[in-house]
């Protein structure tokens, strides 16, 4: 039996955090492979120094050094500490070193400094192990042979070499008891660069770790109690979501809501590995499972989660329909823009897309290199929010759709875009923002309670 255990930047972010994430740790049964991410505020600091011109490396290494000396000193003492301060001055030496010997602008240098707290998190958390009796060891991710592909601040784990390293590195150390504590947020490529996952990326390495190793399961220890059918600051009487599956939880984690990774879910769900979402300030609370069966409870709604700040691009064009280089030449515009389209919906002459409001001036400016004569009109509508009903089999289910825009009309909203079908588990519709709210309120009313 093998758990993968994956604490987040706040808890890992104190000594208090450290000392009840180590217990959760050590306390468990069966093999135990800890991922960690850097302590809080560590990473926004080396991006900081990355973004000031002329700043100094002992600015940045300050507070990464306080931190890490302050939990050191109140969880560790004797030769434990004097071992770990040795070991901790060899690594801030190095990086000082590193801070001032390459150029901002290199983006694998970049990501090279932004990586770098993790690798103290990691000797800290590995160390407070060892002086509850438990044996461990700090890995970095070169050590423990997590590979990644694709470019700097956008890696992608490459599964099959990586499952080859971690069977090499780190099972034979879980097999001998000892607990690997390792580095998240980015690998390797192929020249041995690090190569970040993006932010938040700790909770994508530590599901990568865990298809792997072909762990048992992958516990996200993060600081909220896991899913929620809304967002209590919307919906005060919103309630915990126990189980879900992987469909649901990809579409909520996707949407925004902050608990977890979107990219988490794929390397364990390819595996059927069950994911735990739990809250490491409170150990007690069962959090969220997520796993690979469908629902037992037929519940028609798990969930119900909005996105503000959208806007609605349509395209008008004669026929547009029967013109498929005309639908391929506006994707390929939106790709060139590099944004991300939320939802999209076509007609007889129209395509309509659903993106960011910050990415309006960027696509309407890749758009109108689309040949004039092949366009009749481009309008935008600001200040839309999408929607997302999830629930198990949710489009399965006849005459919901109905029901939920029932919800809808009882909210005195307009639906301008709808995105349904798509996936069996999501409905997902576009409202104006100032309806949003009571939108989440009335389908949570109605569906799930007050
Ligand atoms: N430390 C990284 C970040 O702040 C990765 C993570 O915490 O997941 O983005
Ligand atoms: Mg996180």
């Amino acid at each position: 039996m093998i758990t993968v255990l994956k604490f987040g930047g706040t808890s890992v972010g104190s000594a208090e955090a450290i000392a009840r994430s180590a217990k959760i740790i050590a306390n468990g049964e069966g093999g135990r492979v800890a991922v960690v991410s850097a302590m809080s505020g560590v990473t926004n600091h080396l991006i900081q120094f990355l973004e000031t011109d002329g700043a100094s490396a002992d600015d940045a290494l300050s507070i990464l050094i306080k931190k890490h000396t302050d939990a050191a000193a109140a969880l560790l003492d004797g030769k434990l500490l004097k071992e770990f301060t040795k070991e901790f001055n060899e690594r801030v030496d190095r990086l000082r070193e590193l801070l001032n010997s390459g150029n901002a602008g290199d983006a694998y240098f970049r990501d090279n400094i932004s990586s770098q707290g993790e690798r103290f998190s990691s000797l800290l958390l590995s160390y407070v192990l060892m002086s509850m009796g438990r044996e461990s060891i700090a890995l970095t991710s070169e050590e423990a042979g997590i590979y990644a592909t694709g470019p700097p601040g956008l890696g992608t784990a490459d599964l099959q070499r990586t499952s080859a390293g971690l069977m090499m590195n780190v099972r034979p150390l879980i097999m001998r008891n000892v607990i690997p504590v390792i580095t998240g947020f980015y690998g390797r490529d192929g020249d041995g660069r690090p190569i970040t996952f993006g932010r938040g990326g700790s909770d994508y390495s530590a599901a990568v770790v865990a298809n792997g190793l072909d762990a048992d399961c992958l516990e996200i220890w993060t600081d909220v109690d896991g899913f929620m059918s809304a967002d209590p600051r919307i919906v005060p009487g919103a309630i915990m979501i126990d189980e879900m599956n992987f469909g649901e939880a990809a579409e909520l984690a996707y949407l925004g809501a902050k608990v977890l990774h979107p990219r988490t879910i794929e390397p364990v769900r390819t595996k059927h590995i069950p994911l735990k979402v739990r809250n490491s300030f409170k150990p007690e609370h069962q959090g969220t499972l997520i796993h690979h069966l469908r629902s037992p409870k037929n519940e028609m709604l798990r969930s119900v989660a909005m996105k503000a700040d959208l806007s609605i691009i349509t395209v008008s064009s004669a026929e547009i329909a029967y013109r498929p280089k005309m639908v391929a030449g506006i994707i390929d515009k939106i790709a060139d823009a590099g944004v991300i389209v939320y939802a999209i919906s076509t007609s007889l002459s129209t395509v309509a897309l659903l993106i960011h409001n910050l990415d309006v001036k960027e696509t309407l400016r890749h758009l109108n290199l689309l040949d004039p004569a092949d366009i009749e009109r481009i309008d935008v509508k600001s200040n839309m929010a999408l929607i997302c009903a999830v629930g198990d089999d949710l489009l399965r289910k006849c005459g919901v759709s109905a029901e939920i825009f029932g919800a809808v009309r009882d909210a005195g909203a307009n639906v301008e875009l709808i995105s349904e079908g798509a996936s069996d588990v999501s409905l997902n519709f576009v409202v104006p923002t100032d309806k949003a709210i009571s939108v989440v309120r009335s389908l949570h009313t109605k569906f799930v309670g007050e």
